[in-house]
């Protein structure tokens, strides 16, 4: 029997031999194997030590569009130098990133990564980590979660990825060809630490056309994000592809045009040698759970936090969420870069925005219910499509909440709600698609017959589908975007959105006297003495003089409708005189407001 076995044994050793010792042509139709050939050769390559890579890219975000599943928001157009080891895995990205969204900026700085450590010299964001804050000048550690997601990026963008893979057959391992727009691309999958790169090469040129990486993202849940290239040219004696795209589940996120590339460039060790004062403080690059696109992502606007924890950061004096009251039984989430806001009805709790991720939202959860016992969230509101304010609301999803979105809104979010999320780090896989949506068109009033929560939906410029919330016993309203009390002051001159978040409270008749906001804190707002949404709002504030004198003339003039023949007009479909709607928590939101 024994003997049998060996025999098998050896039968399968010498198959799996003859496998590997192929004929000449099957070596030379080994999709990496031609593929390399294709770039320049084993030779060329591995003669390749250092290289420069000059070029411009333009990046867009297509989750802070204006419109829900509309066209992807422009976010900058950039310029970059890539100087970089092969050999050492070293390198250094000198940037110069001009962004558009969410506002004009220029942000000129230097990205230095070895296998180790990774480091940023100069402003690189709007969100700005203590260590970034205190340097002089700026200048920060890579958390461990940027390292991974630069170090994966390099890899896969390397001009000498193909003979990386050539060197380590063991983890190659041949996949199913894929098809693209009817074309059937041969594939290998290429095992890179804890990732694994998908690499399809073109079926005439051999050359490679995709390498795709399976990711997942807050809003669309698993993903797949592809370099597309392109365009391919002789530079000394390589092919390199002058165009690059990254697409997200196929729609163009960011196209890269290579300018220039020397090989074997002069690298002075100093230019990508971390300053030592950094490098002691440097976090080791992440494995497991890293939210790459986040991170990718928030870099193409600018606002990425650099930060182990995508939420806050984790060198902050007191890092974390934390509950503060703003209100009686109204607690807002802070401590990370965007803040949630929970309000306490009868017998639930009405929650506004779900920013970021699921494990933020899991925190906020456990903290409502230690907080308000015995009352579930049963509303989730989302006051705009934005993935930084949405990203977390499968949590609330899964535990059972209707969410609540403004009218033309609903549609995006059933389909976000339907897609698989098996990558997610935070949430097991669930059937979610069933999940109550309603919109609100225009003003929707909740009321347990105590408390009234107004949603009011306003015009604005960042986004379609935009609501405010307003907690008339608290004189307290919700803000997201259009002003962030606590981190910017409302100035005498508004921009577009503040000026838009106060127009369209006097159109709606609201003046809260204070706001909590989705980013920074609390802030004054009808009562600020300076403000101009002071002057404006006042108006409509119930104490002034003006607004007194004003009642007393709508007064008057509803006494005369009254008077009249046919008795008031009713006015019930205007928004703003639209009649409170009582909301139990059992109450199905179908009966309320049909979507
Ligand atoms: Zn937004």
């Amino acid at each position: 029997m024994r003997r049998l076995v060996w025999s098998c044994l050896s039968l399968l050793c010498l198959t799996g031999l003859a496998a590997c010792k192929a004929t000449p042509d099957a070596q030379k139709n080994d999709p990496v194997n031609k593929g390399l050939a294709a770039v320049g050769g084993a030779e060329v390559l591995g003669a390749t030590k250092t290289f420069l890579l000059r070029g411009s890219v333009k990046e867009w975000e297509p989750e802070q569009s204006v419109v829900p599943d509309g066209e992807p928001r422009f976010a900058n157009e950039s310029t970059f130098s890539v100087l970089a080891d092969v050999a050492a895995g070293t390198s250094r990205t000198d940037w110069q990133r001009k962004y558009a969204y969410p506002t004009p900026r220029t942000f000129t700085y230097s990205e230095i990564v070895t296998p180790g450590a990774g480091c940023v010299l100069g402003i690189d964001a709007s969100a700005r980590n203590k260590q970034d804050l205190e340097s002089d000048p700026p200048a920060h550690t890579m958390s461990g979660l940027r390292l991974a997601a630069t170090q994966r990026e390099a890899a896969r963008t390397s001009p000498v990825l193909l003979l990386t893979m050539a060197n380590g057959r063991e983890k190659v391992a041949a996949v199913p060809d894929v098809t693209i727009g009817g074309v059937a691309y041969p594939a290998v999958e290429y095992k890179l630490g804890d990732q694994a790169l998908t690499v399809l090469f073109d079926p005439q040129s051999g050359l490679p056309a995709r390498v795709r990486t399976l990711d997942y993202d807050d809003v669309w849940g698993d993903v797949s994000y592809d370099l597309v290239l392109s365009d391919w040219r002789a530079a000394d004696k390589l092919q390199i592809p002058g165009t690059r795209k990254y697409e997200l589940n196929g729609k163009t996120v960011a196209e890269i045009q290579v300018s220039e590339i020397q090989t074997n460039a002069p690298l002075p060790a100093d230019r990508v040698t971390i300053p030592p004062a950094l490098l002691s403080t440097a976090a080791k690059p992440a494995v497991g759970k890293v939210p790459y696109q986040w991170v990718l992502r928030r870099q193409f606007i600018g606002n990425y936090l650099d930060s182990d924890e995508q939420s806050f950061d984790t060198h902050a004096a007191t890092p974390g969420f934390k509950l503060t009251e703003v209100a009686q039984g109204v607690q807002q989430v802070v401590g990370g870069t965007h803040n949630s806001l929970l309000v306490e009805m009868k017998d639930h709790v009405i929650a506004f925005d779900a920013p970021i991720s699921d494990a933020q939202s899991k925190w906020t959860l456990a903290a409502a219910k230690q907080k308000f016992p015995s009352k579930p969230v049963k509303f989730l509101v989302l006051t705009h499509h934005h993935m930084d304010h949405t990203g977390g609301l499968r949590a609330y999803a899964a535990q059972g909440a209707t969410i609540v979105v403004a009218k033309g809104s609903a549609e995006h979010f059933r389909k976000v709600l339907a897609v698989p999320f098996t990558r997610n780090p935070n949430l097991a896989p669930q059937d979610l698609s069933a999940t109550p949506i309603v919109e609100v068109d225009g003003r929707q009033v909740l009321t347990d017959g105590t408390r009234e929560v107004t949603l009011q939906v306003l015009d604005n410029p960042h986004a379609n589908g935009m609501m405010v919330g307003y907690i008339a016993d608290a004189n307290l309203g919700w803000v997201t975007d259009l002003w962030s009390p606590g981190r910017d002051p409302l100035p005498e001159k508004l921009n577009a959105n503040q000026a838009a978040l106060v127009a369209g409270l006097k159109k709606a008749g609201l003046a809260p006297a204070k706001f909590a906001a989705a980013h920074g804190s609390t802030g004054e707002f009808a009562r600020s003495p300076r403000s101009r949404a002071s002057k404006l709002a006042a108006r409509d504030r119930p104490n002034s003089a003006r607004a007194t004198r004003a009642e007393a003339g709508r007064r008057r003039s509803a006494a005369v409708r009254a008077s009249a023949p046919g008795g008031p007009r009713r006015c019930r479909d205007c928004p703003q005189h639209r009649p409170a709607v009582t909301v139990a928590a059992e109450t199905p939101w179908a009966l309320i407001h049909a979507t």
